[in-house]
């Protein structure tokens, strides 16, 4: 707990300078280009990757950067509520789904009987079922039975599911048939820094560089 007081110290005496200016614009207002939807996991850190200032990405993280398919409900819902506030209000133009490597909310599906000790967990995680099914099918048809490509398939599956769960959302349909936002899907390596965007034609990640 200390490392966290005094990295708070540490911010506001020293790094925060080199902000200064930026924290001054943005004291009154926020105004992000791109919602930033990425796994809870320690080792994204969305502004490092983006190499990205503070007011520029607007971000939701929950486990597996999962996307609830849109539904009208009297439930509180956390992810959908900050979709529904960067689309309408701060009107972002991209919309990124990052997925990563050794992600732990993908890989829980495998052991999904085992998770019971953690009921929230367990239902969340099983939203990603259909991807799973699928994924395992496709390692048939393959007959791959790798689970280092077996991983890598189903994180990537994932997100191109999790897009079109966002395009779900009547708000953001109508914008993206107008032309007015983008949705991105992007693959993130984290023992090598590489992102991989996917191309809807090809339907393969493809590398940013
Ligand atoms: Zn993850």
């Amino acid at each position: 707990m200390d490392k966290l007081f005094k990295g708070v110290i540490d911010f506001r005496e020293s790094e925060f300078d080199r902000y200064k200016d930026i924290f001054s614009r943005l004291s009154d207002k926020q105004s992000p280009h791109t919602l930033f939807v990425g796994c809870s996991d320690s080792r994204i850190v969305p502004n490092l990757i983006t190499n990205t200032d503070p007011g520029e990405l607007f971000i939701i993280r929950n486990i597996a950067n999962s996307v609830p398919p849109y539904r009208d409900s009297d439930d509180v819902l956390a992810t959908t509520s900050a979709i529904e506030y960067a689309v309408q209000v701060l009107n972002v133009k991209t919309i990124v789904v990052c997925g990563h490597s050794n992600c732990g909310g993908c890989a829980a599906l495998k052991k999904i009987d085992k998770l019971d000790h953690l009921p929230h967990v367990k239902r969340w995680v099983s939203s990603l079922m259909p991807v799973y099914e699928y994924v395992v099918d496709l390692m048939k048809d393959k007959n791959e039975s790798d689970e280092y490509h077996e991983e890598w398939y189903f994180e990537q599956a994932n997100i191109v599911y999790q897009m079109k769960n966002l395009l779900t959302y009547p708000y953001i349909s109508e914008k993206y048939n107008r032309g007015e936002i983008t949705v991105l899907g992007w693959y993130y390596i984290i023992e090598t820094g590489e992102v991989y965007n996917y191309n809807p034609i090809t339907t393969k990640f493809e590398l940013i560089k």
